[in-house]
């Protein structure tokens, strides 16, 4: 195992590509030769370098096992559980790894780092409070009990019904946290993501197999005070974009158009957001009379930069697109892109039958006007 670690260093390291070449056939003659079998970590670690992380823990749970007792296995599958986001998962297989000895790979974050960052998040997160399940999938939510999140709880059997609605089976489990302290939101959020702060109007996210949520603004306002159906449809919309790239696979939030992952999350919280949606026309009118239409290809990758035009026409496009078409089409876009290697065009074209492009430049004709 270390000698596969030490020796894809040194294939690393090598200067020309056919010596490489000639290197990988070595290594690989060597593997494959009787009395030295191909163990399981080195299946798994080329998939995890690859960064298929679903895929690693779908192998790592189908070994035998006692190759799951494995510290390298362990420690590449709790390496892809962190990358899903599910650091409870993660604990068990970090622990392992650390009774064996095995720290990690170079480059890699190592065991022990790993072991941190998970017993920051253990200390950071709310207690288990609820949960509810339909068919395999069960959302388990971790929260405060406070009068603002029992909001969203009393919810939780609508979420689940809504999203087997708009994503059909099989459908994915998903952890809720909710916070109502934004300091430990923003901590959570940071060590979960591995990334900075926050913008200033987001309240929330949702990512593979999490929803993270917080009541306070950066402001410390209350988010949605006056308005429990925004605030109970903002959460669901992050249910929207949690299930999306945990159904559709580990690229899904670098590949996805901006304009699809808000315009489908929207769709799975529409039932919530009647008022967001009979608003939108106005909120592009406000800013239809001193600024262009944004390109298409502004919509694709640029969408943030100017998030409350853009975002309603997203809104207003994608519900365009799925006019004469049930809620269970934004499952079959998002499963459409996974079997074709997230091809979202392509995938939009199949299930509503238009060229997203094209149809994009007729709908700002029409939607973006004052
Ligand atoms: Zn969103």
């Amino acid at each position: 195992m270390i000698l596969l670690g030490i020796s894809l260093q040194f294939l690393a390291m090598l200067r020309f590509r056919h010596l490489q070449v000639i290197a990988s056939i070595i290594l690989l003659s060597f593997a494959v030769l009787p009395g030295c079998p191909a163990n399981a970590q080195e299946k798994l670690e080329p998939i995890c370098v690859r960064g298929e992380y679903a895929e690693v823990i779908e192998k790592f749970k189908h070994l035998p096992v006692e190759a799951q007792q494995d510290p390298a296995n362990c420690y590449v599958a709790a390496y892809a559980y962190m990358r899903r986001r599910q650091f409870l998962e993660a604990e068990p297989l970090v622990k392992i790894a650390q009774r064996g000895g095995f720290h990690g790979y170079a480059g890699w974050t190592s065991t022990e780092e790993l072991f941190s960052r998970i017993v920051t998040l253990k200390q950071l997160c709310p207690p288990l409070n609820t949960w509810t399940s339909s068919g395999h999938a069960r959302f388990d939510v971790y929260g405060p009990d406070d009068e603002w999140c029992q909001s969203i709880y009393s919810e939780l059997p609508t979420y689940i019904a809504r999203a087997r609605e708009a994503f059909g089976d099989p459908l994915p489990s998903v952890s809720f946290y909710l916070f109502n302290d934004r300091a430990i939101y923003e901590a959570f959020y940071k060590e979960l993501f591995e990334t900075g702060e926050q913008k200033s109007w987001q309240a929330g996210t949702g990512n593979f197999n999490v929803v993270v949520f917080c009541k306070y603004l950066k402001d410390g306002s209350v988010f949605g005070a006056s308005d429990l159906n925004f605030r109970r449809g903002a959460v669901l919309h992050e249910l929207g974009h949690a299930l999306s790239g945990t159904i559709c696979g580990d690229c899904y939030y670098k590949d996805v158009p901006n304009w699809l992952d808000e315009g489908l999350a929207d769709m799975v919280a529409r039932p919530y957001l009647k008022k967001l949606f009979a608003d939108s026309p106005w909120l592009i009118a406000k800013t239809a009379g001193i600024k262009r239409a944004p390109t298409y290809e502004q919509m694709c990758r640029e969408l943030y930069l100017d998030p409350k035009p853009r975002y309603a026409l997203a809104r207003l496009f994608t519900a365009r697109l799925m006019d004469r078409l049930d809620v269970g089409a934004i499952g079959r876009i998002v499963r459409s892109a996974r079997t074709d290697g997230d091809n979202f065009e392509a995938a939009v074209q199949e299930v509503t039958g238009a060229d997203p492009a094209q149809a994009y430049r007729q709908a700002a004709q029409d939607l973006w006007k004052r």
